[in-house]
């Protein structure tokens, strides 16, 4: 259910809609628009008839959302979300370009990475202190170490942190840490941890999983902000098919499919959605020219010696050219790129 307002409702209208839902013993979130404040309601309604609501002051109107989610949809907010990731903002007309290391390895490393991210233009800094890998023998990151070093590339280089939580524990700890959390694709359907990232302070980077459709990827979306955290940037990072010549295969037309149903910002990851450096700046071009909101790519400065995803890891020269290619075709289509907050002091 959505209680939507009117365009001139009172905070104390919106306030006692809220009150009213919650008496119902049921949750109430009120999610500001440009134009209209809208509520969503979750919970299981039992007897109590959300309809009545009709009646209140300030409502318009009160729907039966006929889908499974709600606040993630363009029914609650129809304007597009714009998340503060550190001080970059995600989503609107402006478009970011992260960049960073499969997995920090040390402290030189990434440095001499985030040099070539902040220098070429890029907005935030990626990069695994816990890795979910295929094998238990392949390198796990370094854990909080890991993410010490990226708290300090934040400072030297004022490059907002995007990290990964592989479980609730790894979770508690980087919210402390990041700007903003990632949730990987293998843990899409995690939902005690979507819960607990629905709890975090922090914003999150949610990965569509390796098969997932549509509909799971919002619904994940949803178990986040059901809990109140409102903050969720999608992200598509190819899915798993036939086609061989590629690791995953990149689902571009999900971007305005998503967009078309829901308002939160999409990134796209051409480097886990082709694992092939070759195919990186041609997939980011094609991702902003398809309506996505940035992308998201791995840099290494040494691809042969990386830990892991060497061979997708694309040099810092190639990153810096794939920020000017994404800037010019983001004017073709209206956008342009979200400056550094290192250029905007
Ligand atoms: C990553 O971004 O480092 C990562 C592990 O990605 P994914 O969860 O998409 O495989
Ligand atoms: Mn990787």
């Amino acid at each position: 259910m959505l209680v939507v307002m009117e365009a001139g409702a009172r905070p104390d209208q919106i306030e006692a809609v809220v009150r009213h839902i919650e008496k119902m013993g049921l949750k109430a979130h009120a999610i500001p628009g440009a134009n209209r404040t809208a509520i969503g309601i979750t919970g299981k309604p039992g007897r109590a008839d959300p309809e009545i609501l009709e009646n209140y002051p300030g409502v318009k109107e009160v729907i039966r959302v006929s889908h499974a989610y709600k606040l993630v949809s363009r029914e609650a907010r129809p304007d597009d979300s714009i998340i503060n990731v550190g001080g970059v903002d995600v989503g609107g007309n402006g478009i970011v370009v992260v960049g960073g290391p499969c997995a920090v390895e040390s402290l030189d490393q990434s440095r001499a990475i985030a040099e070539g991210i902040r220098n070429a233009g890029g907005q935030l800094f990626r990069g695994g202190a816990f890795k979910p890998r295929t094998s238990p023998y392949s390198f796990q990151g370094l854990g909080e170490p890991g993410l010490e070093i990226l708290a300090k590339i934040r400072e030297e280089f004022d490059l907002p942190i995007v990290t990964e939580a592989i479980d609730n524990e790894a979770l508690a700890l980087v919210d402390q840490y990041a700007d903003c959390i990632q949730i990987g694709a293998r843990n899409m359907q995690n939902f005690s941890l979507l819960k607990a990232a629905g709890r975090a302070r922090k914003p999150i980077l949610l990965k569509r999983g390796m098969s997932a459709t549509l509909e799971e990827l919002l619904l994940s979306a949803e178990y986040i902000m059901a809990e109140g955290n409102y903050n969720v940037i999608l992200c598509e990072r190819g899915v798993r098919t036939f086609a061989d010549h590629t690791r995953n295969t990149l689902d571009l037309s999900i971007v305005p499919a998503i967009k078309r149903i829901s308002h939160l910002p999409v990134l796209v990851d051409p480097s886990h959605g082709t694992g092939k450096r070759n195919k990186v700046a041609p997939m980011s071009r094609a991702a902003i020219a398809a309506g996505a909101d940035g992308v998201l790519i791995e840099v290494h400065h040494k691809p042969e010696e990386a830990l892991s995803d060497g061979p997708q890891a694309i040099l810092p020269e190639a990153f810096a050219v794939i920020v000017r290619e994404c800037d010019a075709i983001a004017r073709v289509v209206g956008r342009s790129l979200q400056p550094a907050l290192a250029a905007t002091v």
